[in-house]
């Protein structure tokens, strides 16, 4: 399956060698790599892999473009802890993902991986439709009580690894209430704002009330929030995965959807009109806020993504730019908040959901060790990498558990799955949930006893 340059690379001439030029191998990077600090091989560092990107890309080193080659560069998180830890501003999660779609583009897979990843990646997230019918079927199954049926009987244990990933299944919420998102929420009182709003693909899915939530704080706060149909998956997870070209062709369809948004004020507008494009989930986020660096090359869509990309706004990061509201309803509970490294290191923004937590009457917050350390969620990575996806959960578990916080904060899909299997692994009565529900609770006066009571 190697592709031993016998001939040249397929898209290795749109690889940026100015950015990856950046790194001086100070190695300043290696004490904040995850992978570095479980495995302690260089390969498995950020200046490893950067290493290894240079020596299979360069004609002169000619460094054969294999298994082993790729096993270091799919190992990475993507985190992106090297970047903040990094001098010199070296990109590393857009040089991985440059380096991934390289390798996409010339390693021959094998049948069952195309297989896979043709229908996650280019099937189903793009496609509303059928991911609505798959979490539909989904709610059924959990619904009518076959899971556990299926868990007692012990067949998950004989499918082997798709049985494990079944474990991994959240509780689906009622189809319902996806259905309940209109085009366009009007604002609670006078209309302050006007928002775009993006619910996301999996999202949407699995954390329907946080995204329920998330409009409702944005409407307590005076926004109009737009809700365009035609939006789809943000491409976040092709993008991690190589697929930079489908990745491209999902934000010309974000952004052509904003590009046509109405409002109240305007009945055929633009993203222009609108405050701020607003996402609750901080992988969607990082990608969404990197569609200018990713269609840069793109002359119908370079200035109009750059354009959306301006806009893009994590929700805490919207609520302390504006005025916010304080909720007045009383959450007595101490919380912790952990980072998810897309909004901490992909976004730089840190203080922001602290400060929405903090206005929770009542609410005590404490400051987790290591929160902004990588849970081993990463997008798919629990499901490609397990062992390790499990030893980097294990070292977060530690800090939570010392907290002895009643919720674990943290605003990112992934994230939030993962620290809740950690918790019930742990046996710990704690709780995972979004910064935002907490505040939608706190606006509502739902008292803790009864939504910590929630299944
Ligand atoms: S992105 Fe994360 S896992 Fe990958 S090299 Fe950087 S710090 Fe290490
Ligand atoms: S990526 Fe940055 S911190 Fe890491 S070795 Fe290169 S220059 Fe140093």
């Amino acid at each position: 399956m190697a592709n031993q340059h016998t001939q040249p690379l397929i898209g290795v001439d749109t690889f940026n060698w100015k950015k990856w030029d950046a790194c001086t191998h100070c190695g300043l990077c290696l004490p904040t790599c995850p992978t570095y600090r479980e495995l302690g091989l260089e390969t498995d560092s950020p200046r490893g892999r950067l290493y290894l990107m240079g020596s299979a890309f360069k004609e002169e080193d000619a460094t054969p473009l294999n298994e082993e080659w790729s096993e270091y560069i799919y190992r990475c998180l993507d985190c992106r802890a090297c970047e903040t830890a990094c001098p010199s501003g070296v990109h590393f999660g857009e040089l991985l993902e440059e380096a991934r779609s390289i390798y996409e583009q010339n390693a021959s897979r094998s049948v069952a991986y195309r297989f896979w990843t043709n229908l996650v990646f280019k099937q189903l997230l793009p496609n509303k439709e059928r991911l609505d019918l798959m979490f539909e079927l989904m709610w059924l199954y959990q619904r009518l009580g076959i899971r556990r049926i299926v868990q007692k009987l012990g067949i998950l244990k004989l499918m082997g690894r798709l049985g494990e990933m079944e474990s991994l299944l959240p509780k689906i919420p009622s189809p319902q209430l996806k259905y309940t998102i209109r085009d366009i929420t009007p604002a609670k009182g006078e209309t302050r704002y006007r928002v775009g709003f993006i619910p996301g693909c999996i999202m949407n899915q699995v954390f329907t009330e946080t995204n329920v939530a998330t409009i409702r704080v944005l409407t307590e706060n005076g926004c109009e929030v737009v809700t365009p149909r035609k939006q789809t998956c943000c491409g976040a997870l092709h993008l991690h995965n190589g697929l930079r070209d489908v990745a491209s062709a999902l934000a010309k369809q974000n952004i052509d959807a904003f590009g046509a948004v109405s409002s109240s004020r305007l009945p055929r507008a633009g993203f222009q009109d609108l405050d701020a494009i607003i996402i609750n989930s901080a992988g969607c986020g990082a990608a969404l806020k990197e569609y200018g660096v990713l269609l840069e090359n793109d002359p119908a869509y370079a200035e109009k993504a750059e354009h959306f990309s301006h806009r893009m706004r994590d929700i805490s990061e919207f609520l302390a730019e504006i005025e916010m509201i304080p909720p007045t309803g009383e959450i007595k509970r101490r919380v912790t908040y952990d980072e998810p490294c897309h909004l901490l290191h992909g976004q730089r923004v840190k203080e922001q959901p602290r400060k929405v937590l903090q206005s929770i009457p009542g609410l005590a917050l404490i400051e987790l060790t290591e929160s902004e350390w990588c849970c081993g969620s990463a997008g798919i990575y629990n499901i490609t990498q397990p062992e390790l996806s499990q030893e980097i959960l294990e070292r977060k578990m530690v800090h939570i558990a010392e907290t002895d916080a009643d919720i674990v904060a943290t605003g990112n899909p992934g994230c939030l799955l993962q620290i809740q299997l950690g918790i019930q692994k742990h046996g710990l009565s704690m709780k995972a949930m979004h910064p935002v529900n907490l505040l939608d609770y706190a606006y509502r006066g739902i008292a803790p006893e009864a939504f910590l009571a929630e299944e």
